[in-house]
């Protein structure tokens, strides 16, 4: 099967995937929502933009050989969609979702099913780091506490009532996390469970300082995708479906 792949991105795994396909001569569409203002750009083509729900997504789906599913753990929405699509037009789909989070020795992990229910996790607390992006701020809208909200764009209001905003992309380490923890005198942290390296030293700063996290558990996945958990595991399920670079030009004889 040659043909092209689109990847659903959003994410660095998506857009590491998009760099091996390219290098490998694969002719690769990567898909952004448009959230972020000015977002890192994957290599080979890029459209940006929602596709008008799953009906738009099965119309871009003509001549497309495979489907890799790369967007965020918690962007259910189009994972849903995605399956969806898939499903409709026979196209094979992979789901690309890295592994998330496990607790280590000394880590303090409160886990809850929904943001409402980290508002509710941290209501009797002083001071709040949410890192939970800008979608979704509306749950800790009610919070009295003081809370540092960290986004890559500005977030849209309502905002919670005392809310310091930060922005900010990562990756971030551990120092710089501590730093900001310190600064803000936080006693506990919210996140979801994104999982992955990058945002990964909130988790380590906050052993450190013994500091709670509250997490958000990731949404199900749609059930019969396959999952890859590695960028390198989702380019060997391209390579076993037969996925290919352009054949080479032949040479005069
Ligand atoms: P979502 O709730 O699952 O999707 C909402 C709608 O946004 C979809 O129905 C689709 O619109 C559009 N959309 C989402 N991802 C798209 C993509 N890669 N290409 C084209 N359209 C897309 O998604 P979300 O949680 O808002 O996330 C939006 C983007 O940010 C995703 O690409 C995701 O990977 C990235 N992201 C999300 C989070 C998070 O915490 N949710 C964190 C980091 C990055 P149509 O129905 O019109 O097609």
């Amino acid at each position: 099967m040659t043909g092209r792949v689109l990847v659903l991105g959003g994410t660095a795994e998506a857009r590491r995937l998009a760099e091996r396909l390219v290098a490998e001569g694969i002719d690769v569409l990567s898909s952004l929502a448009g959230r972020v203002a000015d977002p890192v750009l994957p290599p080979g083509e890029v459209r940006i933009g929602g596709f008008g729900g799953t009906a738009g997504l099965v119309a871009a789906l003509d001549g497309v050989a495979a489907l890799v599913d790369a967007t965020h753990p918690f962007a259910a929405t189009m994972t849903a969609h995605a399956a969806a699509a898939a499903a409709v037009t026979g196209t094979p789909l992979l789901r690309l979702q890295r592994p998330g989070w496990t607790a280590q020795p000394g880590d303090d992990w409160r886990w809850v099913d929904s943001l409402e229910q980290a508002a509710t996790a941290v209501a009797g607390a002083r001071s709040v780091l949410l890192t939970t992006g800008r979608q979704g701020l509306a749950a800790f809208a009610g919070l009295s506490a003081h809370c540092v909200v960290r986004s890559v764009d500005p977030p849209e209001p309502p905002l919670p009532v005392r809310a310091t905003v930060v922005l900010a992309r990562g990756p971030f380490g551990v120092e710089e996390e501590r730093a900001l923890m310190t600064a803000h005198d936080v006693d506990v942290v919210v996140t979801k469970d994104s999982g992955g390296p990058m945002t990964a030293a909130k988790l380590t700063a906050a052993r450190e300082l013994g500091v709670p996290v509250v997490l958000v558990r990731r949404p199900p996945l749609p059930g019969g995708v396959p999952v890859a958990a590695t960028v390198d595991q989702a380019a060997a399920w391209l390579r076993e479906r037969g996925t290919t670079g352009r054949p080479a030009t032949p040479s005069r004889p």
